[in-house]
């Protein structure tokens, strides 16, 4: 029986796990698909306080790790799939195993949503990027692209007007999700080149670990062209990981975990944090200011319950 469960290794778990750590309670940290989350698919990370030289995503995800397991954090691999939230100790299946805990903190993320091809998945962290506003800095005076066609496609590319010299908005439809307002700030943005109807095939150069050229189909005529830039964002919306734990605790329209006086959920005991149940900022910054709120907030919870 544990006093906290945290479901999630990402940012936002571990610094729950820091914090409950520290409270002495002793917690488990279920790792989840992806062990780290997202910081783990980045290189460079330059706004994270404390680091005026940055640090490595990856770095950044060990320390906070080992701060966790310093303090008696508990790891556990594996990923869940399957929760009884119906009574309390709460049980959590992991696999083949079930364990159990007083509080539970959900810090199980979101995962960006990919093209699936096998050049984007050679080329992440190295020049194809699923977040602007972390790796926008290092496209200074670049070409790049972004890839999308929704609000968050328009964002990032006019957030990327500020360091790239040309921006191509490669979008597979003539016809844009985007709302009006955003796709209308995007045309009047004179380093933005509209390019439709176009789906990525290929990225090179997996051979130099950097990005050179996106390779393009047109979806109406098949034609083939190629772009040189030095960098791929990939902006087709984020998924919450939220599978297991829709049909019992409240989700917005999008599958996102609702949250209210802090971390708290529908459910006396569960706490959420990080970013699946946010999809305005995630940030590794609020992620584990969140991370933190769900830690109190589970200490709290065991005090006033009499555990
Ligand atoms: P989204 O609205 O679901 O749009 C995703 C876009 O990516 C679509 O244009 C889609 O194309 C394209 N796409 C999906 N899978 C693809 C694939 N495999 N290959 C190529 N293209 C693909 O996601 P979002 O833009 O992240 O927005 C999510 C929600 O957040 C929306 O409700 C949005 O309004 C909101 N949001 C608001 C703001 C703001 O107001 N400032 C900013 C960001 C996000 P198709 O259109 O062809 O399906």
């Amino acid at each position: 029986m544990h006093n906290v469960v945290i479901i999630g290794s990402g940012c936002a778990g571990l610094t729950a796990a820091i914090y409950a750590a520290r409270a002495n309670l002793k917690p488990l940290i279920i790792d989840g698909y992806e062990p780290g989350g997202q910081l783990t698919l980045t290189t460079m990370v330059e706004n994270f306080p404390g680091f005026p030289d940055g640090i490595l995503g990856p770095e950044l995800i060990e320390n906070m790790r080992k701060q966790a397991q310093r303090f008696g954090a508990e790891f556990r691999a594996g990923a869940v799939n399957g929760v009884d939230f119906s009574k309390r100790p709460f049980h959590i299946t992991v696999g083949k195993e079930t364990v159990q805990g007083k509080t539970v903190i959900v810090a199980a993320g979101a995962s960006a949503r990919m093209l699936g091809i096998e050049s984007e998945r050679q080329l992440i962290g190295h020049g194809v990027s699923t977040c602007a506003t972390c790796d926008g800095f290092f496209y200074r005076g670049k070409e790049i692209a972004v890839v999308g066609g929704g609000d968050t496609a328009m964002e990032e590319a006019m957030f990327l007007t500020r360091f790239a010299s040309k921006v191509h908005l490669l979008h597979r439809r003539r016809e844009f999700r985007a709302s009006k307002i955003m796709l209308d700030r995007a045309h009047a943005n004179d380093k933005i080149r509209f390019v439709t109807p176009v789906v990525v095939e290929h990225i090179t150069d997996v051979g130099k670990n950097s990005v050179e050229t996106v390779q393009l189909r047109n979806t109406e005529t098949g034609e083939k062209s190629e772009l040189q830039v030095e960098g791929v964002f990939v902006a087709i919306g984020h998924e919450p990981n939220t599978k297991v734990f829709r049909s019992i605790m409240d989700t917005d329209e999008n599958g996102y975990l609702v949250t209210h006086n802090g971390s708290k959920t529908n459910i006396q005991g569960v706490f959420a944090a990080g970013d699946v149940q946010d999809h305005h900022y995630r940030q590794a910054v609020t992620a584990a200011g969140s991370g933190c709120m769900a830690a109190m907030d589970a200490e709290k919870f065991l005090e006033a319950t009499g555990h």
